[in-house]
């Protein structure tokens, strides 16, 4: 009998000895690397009792780094594992090690780890709660009136339906409001949060970053992930702010709509199966087995949504297999749609857009709300966006009549209004700008905008 050749390491992410395995003998069936998730290729480490599997090069990462190109201003980085993914199984461990030799955002600076500490002591219910009051509670316990730190001087009141078919949005995710969700007491103020976005905490750990996540009711960010401007609760992070659909998407997805399972790769630039995008800085998820590639923009879509266009809802749909050539028009611009790609469809009707015709440019910008004076303007009033123009009024600025889209003024002496990307024109430059700040934490970010919520 030939002696097996082994090794055993004991790695202090896993608690049983892993053992070194030069030939993997299970040939068709796939592992996964617990570190950076990428499928196993020998030689390997495992403990196939828990079906853990690490690189070689994985398992023997640096536990500690003195030091790291894009983040100079510490010294002395430790390998931290990141968050379990869920407790299915004690063993589901993910830590991005390769990535962690890359990017700054996976290191634990040494010296913040007590601050951390402090800031979860031993269990999660030290976090600080974004409802500040529990006025009523019902028979079983549940808050049914509730002071919010986003909503300060009125109270919120439970609701499990809404009672008008009106298009509410929760002011916390931007998206629709239909059942088990907090609205005003105040009559006159239409402000609605979902009762899981009322409870979120207001400081939290989030896998995308190392630094805590602090929740923000800020109402207008450019968010990191999306890559879209929102208004909304955002969670921030150092210089990372993330919008409420975005910061809900765990870092190891099973999407309906692909057979694997999908795993965030920020390195990654392949194009989205989506939207037919590339990604750019924030990466994007890849599946484990082959080559599909999702975007946060595509996976933050709305499944459904209602539109004019269509009597009925207007269903995502992530693939077409219908033939005539008809369905590759979208019924809104008329342009081509891509069959691969993404789009809203209604069976019953066979209504078919692309999700930026349904949902316009800016889908989770709230209409009404106010944003600041904008500096690089003659214009000094904060201004309110709206989605639609009555009457297509002239834009202040270029002149060409407004449809959608616009800023209006908040003054009720001054007619100022503008399409909202003429009062803005560094919106598409605004990305850039983040882009680098990004990569440089003591840069200032210019063109941070914060506003009130409109009330
Ligand atoms: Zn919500
Ligand atoms: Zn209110
Ligand atoms: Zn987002
Ligand atoms: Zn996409
Ligand atoms: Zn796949
Ligand atoms: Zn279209
Ligand atoms: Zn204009
Ligand atoms: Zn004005």
């Amino acid at each position: 009998m030939e002696m097996e050749k082994k090794r055993e390491i004991n790695h202090p992410f896993h608690e049983h000895p892993l053992v070194f395995v030069e030939d993997q003998s299970n040939e068709g069936q796939k592992s996964y690397c617990s570190a950076c998730g990428d499928v196993i290729s020998d030689p390997c480490f495992s403990c196939a009792p828990c079906n853990y599997h690490l690189h070689n090069n994985c398992a023997l990462a640096p536990q500690t780094i003195s030091s790291h190109p894009l983040h100079p201003q510490h010294s002395g980085f430790s390998l931290r594992e990141r968050p379990r993914l869920d407790n299915r199984s004690g063993c589901s461990y993910i830590v991005h090690v390769n990535c962690a030799l890359e990017d700054y955002r996976f290191y634990e600076v040494v010296e913040r780890e007590s601050r951390c500490e402090e800031l979860y002591g031993s269990s999660s219910k030290s976090t600080q709660p974004s409802i500040t009051r529990v006025v009523e509670v019902s028979e079983d316990g549940e808050a049914t009136k509730i002071e919010h730190f986003s909503h300060e001087g009125h109270c919120m009141v439970l609701a499990d339906k809404m009672e008008e078919e009106t298009d509410r949005r929760c002011d916390g995710c931007m998206l629709p409001v239909s059942t088990l969700f907090y609205y005003c007491s105040e009559s006159e103020c239409h402000f609605y949060l979902h009762k899981n976005c009322a409870e979120l905490p207001r400081v939290k750990r989030h896998w995308i970053d190392r630094d805590t996540a602090t929740l923000n009711s800020r109402s207008f960010m450019w968010c990191f992930l999306c890559n879209r401007p929102c208004s909304g609760f955002f969670y921030e992070m150092g210089e990372l702010w993330v919008c409420l659909r975005c910061a809900e998407v765990p870092d190891v997805i099973e999407f309906q709509g692909h057979e694997h399972l999908l795993f965030y790769d920020f390195k990654c630039r392949e194009r989205c199966n989506g939207c037919g995008a590339y990604p750019s800085e924030e990466g994007a998820f890849k599946c484990g087995k082959c080559s599909f590639t999702l975007d946060f923009k595509c996976l933050s879509l709305p499944h459904s949504v209602v539109h004019k266009i269509d009597e009925h809802q207007l269903n995502l749909t992530y693939h077409d297999d219908n033939d005539y050539s008809k369905h590759l028009r979208c019924d809104i611009c008329e342009g081509k749609r891509d069959r691969s790609l993404w789009y809203y469809c209604c069976s019953i009707c066979d209504t078919s857009a692309h999700p930026d015709c349904i949902l316009g440019e800016f889908p989770f910008l709230k209409d009404g709300i106010i944003l600041p004076p904008y500096s690089r303007h003659g214009h000094r009033h904060d201004v309110r966006f709206h989605r639609k123009a009555e009457d297509y009024p002239n834009c202040s600025s270029c002149g060409q009549r407004c449809r959608r889209e616009i800023v209006k003024c908040a003054e009720s002496t001054c007619n100022y209004i503008a399409h909202f990307k003429c009062w803005w024109p560094g919106l598409s430059r605004f990305r850039v700008i983040q882009r680098i700040s990004h990569f440089v934490p003591t840069a200032s970010r210019a063109g941070k905008l914060s506003t009130r919520t409109s009330k």
